[in-house]
Parts: C-alpha cells; sequence; structure tokens
C-alpha cells in the first residue's frame, strides 16, 4: 500500500496551479506591459534583506517588525555554530568535576573556532559584536589561568567564568540577522542608494514582481507568502502630477484587466510642518474618549495616535469619525499640493472617494496616500496600497533631497477579485515587436533605451491635451515620457536628450490653435508639424525602420 503523503505545504504558504497560474501570468505580464509604457523598467530584488534594512523603514513599533517577519542568523553550518548551541544549552553552574571538564572542552573548542579563518570570515565585525568578542577574550584568558589550580575557591570562580563566557558566547553574533522581505519598498531604496541612482536623469522608475514573507494568521486574501507588484518612483521631483501619473498608471492597468468595482481612496497626510500639531490634538481628543477604546487603540493614544483611525471594530467606529480631520488642518504647501493632485487626476478622468481615515503611522510617509478596494474580497478588500514617503531614502543613508511615491499592489487579491468576477480569461498577449520590445529591455531611466515619445507640454491648456494624447500614445503601445510640471523650452528637450527619447513633441498653444503638434526628430533634430492622425502614421513608420 502506498505511503499516505507526508508533506503538505506549510501553514499560510500555497501553490498556485494551472489553470490558475495562467490568469497570474496574464495579470503580471499586464502589469510589465502597462508600466513599460509609463517609462517603468523591472528591479528585481533579493528575497532577504539584513534585518535591520526593514527595522529601520518599516518601524519597530509596527506589527510587520515585531510579530511577522521570518528572520534568522546567517550563520554558517559549521562547527563554531555548533559549540555555541552546546554551550548555550549546558545548565548552569555548579558543575561536578567531571561535567565541568566537558563545558570547559567546549569552551576551548569555541574559542579555536571563533578564530579560524573560515569562521571569522564570515562573523560580523560590526563595533557591538567585536567588543563581545574582545570581552569574551579577556574572560577566556582569565579562565585559563585560574582553572588549572582545584582549590574549592577557584572552582567557585571557575563556575563563575564559565557562566559569563556561556553568556558572552551566546550572545556573540556568527553572521548578519536577516529577514525574508515582508515588503520591498525599503529593498528598493537600499538598492536606488547602493547604485547611485540619484546620478541618473529625471526621476527613477522602478517596478518589481514577486513574493513578500509576513507570519499573519491566515485567511481568505491573507497569506504568509503572497505576491505584489509593485512600482515606486524615486528622484529630485515630488510634483504633484506625479502621484497623479503613478495613479493613472494603476488605474489603467485595473482597466486593462477588466478589474470592476474598483474604489480609489485618496488622503494628504501632511508633512512634518503640519502633521505634528495634528498628531497633538488627535491625542487630546482621544484622551477625552480614553475609556471608550478598545487596549490596542488604548495604546496608540500613546504610541502612535494616527493609527487609531485605522481600526474596524465596530463599536470604535462612531467615536472615530466625530474627530478632527486631517484636512482641516493641513499647511498651505500640503493643502496646495493635495489641491493640485485632485486637479491632476481630474483632468485624467480620475475620480477618487476622498477619505480622511487613510494614513500611514510612520513619519517618512507624507502628504499622499492612497489605496485601491476591490469587491468579492471580503473584510481583506484593499487590492493595492500606496503613498508618497519623501524622507525615506534620508533615513536609509541616502541623498536628504530625493523623493518617493509608490505602491504595492497584492497579487493574490487583485486575482482573487478577477476570478469572483468571472474574469478569468488567461490568455496573454505579449507583444514581440515595436516598443513592447523597448519597454521589455528596461527603463528610460535605468538602461540605455529610452522613451519613443517625450512629450513636451506649455501651459495649462496644452497639458490637458498632452495628458490625453500621451494616454492614446500608450495604449498604442509607445512609451511616453510626460514631464509631471511645466519646463521650459530648451531644459524640456536637454532632459528628452539624456533620457535618449527618440523623438520630442511639443504641443504649446500655437500647436493647439492650429490643431498639431510640432515633431523633433532627436537624432538629426529633423521637425515637422503633424497632426494627430499623422503622428501615429509616422511613429509607427518610424518604429518599423
Ligand atoms: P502593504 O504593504 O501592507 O501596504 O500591503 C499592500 C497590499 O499587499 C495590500 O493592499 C494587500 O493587497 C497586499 N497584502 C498585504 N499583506 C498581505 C497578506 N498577508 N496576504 C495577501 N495580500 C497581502
Amino acid at each position: 500500500m502506498a505511503d499516505k503523503a507526508k508533506f503538505q505545504a506549510i501553514k499560510g504558504v500555497r501553490d498556485i496551479l494551472p489553470p490558475e497560474s495562467a490568469l497570474w501570468t496574464r495579470v503580471e505580464q499586464t502589469a510589465r506591459d502597462v508600466f513599460g509604457t509609463f517609462g517603468f523598467g523591472e528591479i528585481r530584488l533579493p528575497i532577504f534583506e539584513r534585518t535591520e534594512l526593514f527595522a529601520r523603514s518599516i518601524g519597530v513599533d509596527t506589527d510587520v517588525v515585531l510579530k511577522e517577519m521570518y528572520s534568522f542568523e546567517d550563520k554558517g553550518r559549521g562547527e563554531l555554530a555548533v559549540l555555541r548551541d552546546v554551550l548555550a544549552g549546558f545548565n548552569p553552574a555548579p558543575h561536578s568535576a567531571e561535567f565541568r571538564n566537558t563545558v570547559m572542552k567546549a569552551l576551548d573548542k569555541y574559542w579555536e573556532a571563533l578564530n579560524s579563518p573560515s569562521s571569522s570570515d564570515e562573523v560580523p565585525r560590526d563595533p557591538d559584536n567585536l567588543k563581545l568578542i574582545e570581552a569574551f577574550k579577556r574572560n577566556y584568558n582569565q579562565f585559563l589561568r585560574v582553572r588549572t589550580s582545584e582549590s574549592a575557591l577557584t572552582s567557585e570562580l571557575t563556575d563563575a567564568l564559565v557562566w559569563g563566557l556561556q553568556s558572552l558566547a551566546r550572545l556573540i553574533q556568527l553572521g548578519e540577522f536577516v529577514s525574508l522581505r515582508p515588503e520591498a519598498t525599503a529593498s528598493v531604496v537600499r538598492a536606488y542608494i547602493e547604485h547611485g541612482m540619484q546620478t541618473l536623469p529625471g526621476n527613477v522608475k522602478l517596478y518589481y514582481v514577486g513574493p513578500m514573507f509576513r507570519r499573519e494568521r491566515p485567511q481568505k486574501g491573507r497569506y504568509r507568502q503572497f505576491y505584489q507588484i509593485g512600482a515606486e518612483v524615486l528622484g529630485p521631483s515630488d510634483a504633484p502630477g506625479i502621484d497623479a501619473e503613478v495613479i493613472e498608471m494603476l488605474m489603467r492597468l485595473f482597466e486593462r484587466l477588466k478589474l470592476k468595482g474598483a474604489v480609489l481612496n485618496i488622503n494628504s497626510i501632511g508633512d512634518k510642518n503640519c502633521r505634528p500639531a495634528y498628531v497633538e490634538k488627535l491625542r487630546a481628543e482621544l484622551q477625552k474618549v480614553r475609556d471608550q477604546l478598545s487596549a490596542d487603540s488604548q495604546r496608540r493614544i500613546e504610541t502612535n495616535p494616527l493609527r487609531v483611525l485605522d481600526s474596524k471594530l465596530e463599536s470604535e467606529q462612531a467615536i472615530i469619525n466625530k474627530l478632527p480631520h486631517i484636512d482641516q488642518n493641513l499647511c498651505a504647501d500640503c493643502r496646495t499640493h493635495y489641491d493640485e493632485v485632485k486637479r491632476q487626476l481630474k483632468i485624467r478622468g480620475i475620480l477618487p472617494t476622498e477619505n480622511w481615515r487613510l494614513v500611514r503611522g510612520l513619519d517618512y510617509y507624507m502628504r499622499t496616500t492612497f489605496e485601491i478596494t476591490a469587491p468579492g474580497l471580503g473584510s481583506q478588500n484593499a487590492v493595492c496600497g500606496g503613498g508618497r514617503y519623501d524622507g525615506l531614502v534620508e533615513l536609509l543613508g541616502g541623498p536628504a533631497s530625493t523623493k518617493g511615491i509608490g505602491f504595492a499592489i497584492g497579487t493574490d487579491r487583485l486575482v482573487l477579485s478577477l476570478q469572483e468576477a468571472g474574469e478569468t480569461r488567461a490568455d496573454v498577449t505579449v507583444r514581440v515587436t515595436g516598443s513592447a520590445l523597448t519597454v521589455a529591455a528596461g527603463s528610460v531611466t535605468v538602461s540605455g533605451s529610452g522613451p519613443d515619445v517625450f512629450l513636451a507640454w506649455f501651459g495649462a491648456a496644452a497639458q490637458a491635451a498632452a495628458v490625453g494624447l500621451a494616454r492614446r500614445l500608450r495604449d498604442a503601445g509607445f512609451v511616453v515620457e510626460l514631464p509631471a510640471v511645466e519646463m521650459k523650452f530648451g531644459k524640456s528637450l536637454g532632459l528628452a536628450d539624456r533620457l535618449k527619447a527618440r523623438h520630442a513633441v511639443i504641443v504649446g498653444d500655437d500647436e493647439l490653435a492650429a490643431g498639431v503638434v510640432t515633431v523633433k526628430r532627436l537624432s538629426d533634430s529633423s521637425q515637422q508639424k503633424l497632426n494627430e492622425q499623422e503622428l501615429f502614421s509616422y511613429l509607427r513608420e518610424d518604429r518599423a525602420t
């Protein structure tokens, strides 16, 4: 009789099988196509990073870091690690003379292994660890001197020294502490800094696709290994047009996937100038109703009052809804930024729901936050979360002037919502000709290949026209770079050049009045005026050559 199957996937992780996997491929490929037309390039990141990276970026008081990370000490499998475990496992003194001998032998071997070239290469050399190793060395030398004599007094001293050495051995790190990534923004920022991407022209636009790991309580739409498709824009500008374009890109993706009933919620959470005062106001109001709140919310009054707004507890909803709203407490700059984000969304035909309770608890998050919910998901109905995080690059040791905004889509939930709606068509059109290939080759900013079109616009009316034209060009598969803010003519063409665009398409008042655009081929500066139909034919022809 065949053995009963012994192995099953671990709790909270699962296999994705055909035909469902084909739907996953369609979703991920569509994201690559759509993001590519916005000039984003793929970054492939490590699955694990130093624990400290996540502790610093996500925050040491978050559930993700405190309770949900899969972390381990990346020590070698050699004798050093075994000896450390052996030492740690010994009972505390007093020991019998015979047992003391065993402990001593283990200590000798441990010290020898710690100093052997093969192990010492792997032992972290940071100042704290070096201090511990130094302390071990001092105590060990003292222990060597004392252990040779056999009086009752020295036995006690030996026991004390052994106990100290055991404790130190437990503390000495034998490898880096690493964690499986619970999210990818920290890794993208680490990579941005590590590879000096701030020297690249314009904003750097990156996307990633892959698994994340959080030790949460599994339920529908919540797994311990789950998948995200995310994107980040990092660079010198925090123009509201960037926020709007990132959101537009998401909406285009959901549209292409035929995800129905997606609701975009947005908010502004201010910045370091205006948020502290709001947080204090909130804290004061929460103190007044403290008795009516849950233990979690009571704790958050001290640690992070903004997090109270996240509460899903039925009993707290009426109380929370009476709290002061952040949008009446924004400073002038944040107000202007927020209004402009909304206006920029409007010219893209996107009408968000404003949700003042959409917050992020970490200090480096600022201004725009957004979330997209989708039907068919029960209580875990957020398919995407995102926001601006202008302080993160600096926090992780990069240039203070670098701004950032990004989002992460929960692929498991996106797929689930599509399945619930019967949208399980799995065929993928992978275009292998034209600019889809350019897209696959990498982003405008990171690789050598540039966009098909740099769409320069001058004046508010021209921007609206340019946004529309960009959309139609991208829908046709062209890679389009659209400046988020108005730029001077020379600067605009300079940037088009540096981004290695093939063409600059110029939209100004004259062009608008005449119903044409000016197209300049950047390789030879030849220039002509074309209407939209002629522009598309021209670009298609150019692409074919
Ligand atoms: P976050 O990084 O927490 O903002 O999450 C971004 C998105 O990832 C959420 O909106 C969810 O769609 C998805 N997500 C987060 N945690 C999980 C999980 N444990 N299982 C499945 N999807 C998740």
